[in-house]
C-alpha cells in the first residue's frame, strides 16, 4: 500500500549496509516466524573485525556472516571480539560456534549469568520446561500448557550453550581501537541486556531494547522476572539521559534518533498499560484471561487468532504490565488456591 509497508522487510536483504566510520550493517537470516533476520553489525580497522551480536548457529546464517565479512575485506578468522547484547539463541549462538574454530573472544553482560544457568538446566532436564510450563499455570493459562503438551515443538537449533570469555559489568568501557564502546546495562528484554554506545560517534548498537518497528518481548526469559517491565520503562528512561544517538538495532533498519523511537515506546506502554487496568476493571482477573481480552500485534489481532508460541508471549507479557501496575498500586495481587495469580482493581483508599 505504502513505501512504508512495501519497503519493511527491505533491511532483511542479504548483503552489507555501510554505516559510515567503519561500521557496516551485515543481516543474517533467522529461521523464525515473523523475525526474518538479526543485525550484526562489523566494526572493522586494519588489524580485524569487531562484531555486535553474532546470529543464530545455523548454516545459512553462518555462510551469510562469511558473505558478508568477505564483501568487506575479512574472514571470519579475522574476528577478534563478539560482543553480545543479549542471551538468546538469535543473538549468541552462532558466536559459541565460530569461537571453536576461531578463537574470537565472547562478552556478554553480567547479568544474563542466571538465564544461561537455567537455560543450561532446562536444555540439560525436561523439555518442556523450554517454555516455562510452571510460569503458564501460574498465570492461569492451563489451556495453553495441554497444547503445548500436544505439539511437542523442538528447539530451532540445538546448540551447545557454554558461558563467554567475559561478563561485562555496567558502564564498561570498551577499547576497541577506532572507537570506544560502553557498555550500558538495559534489563527488560532480558535481565541481563546490554547496549553499547559510543557517545563520540552518536551510535547506540541497542539490540533488542530499542527495535524501530516492534516492541520486544517483555517477560520472556529463561530465569523469569516478574518486575521485568517495570525493569524495561527504566531501562528505556536510561536511554532518554544519555545523549541521543543513531539507532543500529538488532532487527528492523537503522533509523536517525534513540530518543524519538524510546519516546514511542513509553508512549505504547502507557496506553498498554491502560488497556490492561481497564481488563481488570472489568472483572479479568487471571493474566491469561486479561491477555485474551486485549487486541495484539500492530494489526489488533484478537488473541485467538494468534499462533501459540505468540499466545504464550503474550500472557508473559500481560502478567508483566500487571506487575507493573501492582507495584503503581492500581491493582493487587493475590494467589488462588491452585496457585493462580488473580488481580483487582485497587479499592480506592
Ligand atoms: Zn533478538
Amino acid at each position: 500500500m505504502s513505501h512504508v509497508t512495501a519497503d519493511r522487510y527491505a533491511w532483511t536483504e542479504p548483503g552489507v549496509e555501510d554505516l559510515g566510520g567503519g561500521v557496516h550493517r551485515i543481516p543474517l537470516p533467522l529461521p523464525m516466524e515473523g523475525l526474518k533476520a538479526v543485525n550484526v553489525y562489523a566494526i572493522a580497522d586494519p588489524g580485524g573485525v569487531d562484531l555486535i551480536d553474532a546470529g543464530i548457529a545455523l548454516v545459512p546464517a553462518r555462510e551469510q556472516l562469511e558473505a558478508g565479512l568477505h564483501q568487506i575485506g575479512y574472514e571470519l578468522g579475522d574476528v577478534r571480539n563478539f560482543f553480545v547484547t543479549h542471551i538468546h539463541i538469535d543473538h549468541y549462538s552462532l558466536a559459541v560456534e565460530l569461537r571453536r574454530t576461531f578463537h574470537s573472544v565472547i562478552s556478554l553482560g553480567e547479568q544474563e549469568r542466571a538465564n544461561l544457568l537455567a537455560t543450561k538446566e532446562m536444555v540439560n532436564g525436561n523439555g518442556t520446561r523450554f517454555f516455562g510450563i510452571d510460569g503458564l499455570r501460574r498465570l492461569g493459562a492451563l489451556d495453553l500448557i495441554t497444547q503445548l503438551s500436544a505439539e511437542r515443538r523442538q528447539p530451532p537449533a540445538l546448540i551447545d550453550w557454554e558461558d563467554p570469555d567475559r561478563w561485562l559489568t555496567d558502564g564498561t568501557d570498551l577499547d576497541l581501537r577506532t572507537r570506544t564502546l560502553r557498555a550500558v546495562h538495559t534489563p527488560g528484554h532480558t535481565r541481563g541486556h546490554l547496549v553499547y554506545h559510543d557517545a563520540t560517534a552518536a551510535i547506540m548498537f541497542a539490540g533488542d531494547h530499542v527495535l524501530p518497528h516492534i516492541t520486544p518481548s517483555i517477560g520472556f526469559e529463561p530465569a523469569g522476572n516478574r518486575m521485568a517491565l517495570h525493569d524495561y520503562l527504566s531501562s528505556l528512561a536510561k536511554m532518554i539521559n544519555l545523549p541521543d544517538a543513531r539507532l543500529l538495532p538488532a532487527h528492523g533498519p537503522v533509523r536517525g534518533s534513540v530518543h524519538e523511537r524510546v519516546n514511542e515506546l513509553l508512549a505504547h506502554h502507557d496506553l498498554r498499560l491502560a488497556d490492561t487496568h481497564q481488563a481488570v476493571l472489568a472483572g479479568h482477573a487471571t493474566p491469561y484471561e486479561v491477555a485474551q481480552s486485549l487486541k495484539w500485534t500492530r494489526r489488533q489481532r484478537r488473541f485467538a487468532e494468534l499462533d501459540l508460541f505468540s499466545q504464550i508471549m503474550s500472557v508473559n507479557e500481560t502478567a508483566a504490565h500487571l506487575e507493573v501496575l501492582a507495584a503503581r498500586g492500581q491493582v493487587t495481587r493475590s494467589v488462588s488456591a491452585e496457585g493462580t495469580d488473580l488481580y483487582q482493581v485497587a479499592a480506592a483508599s
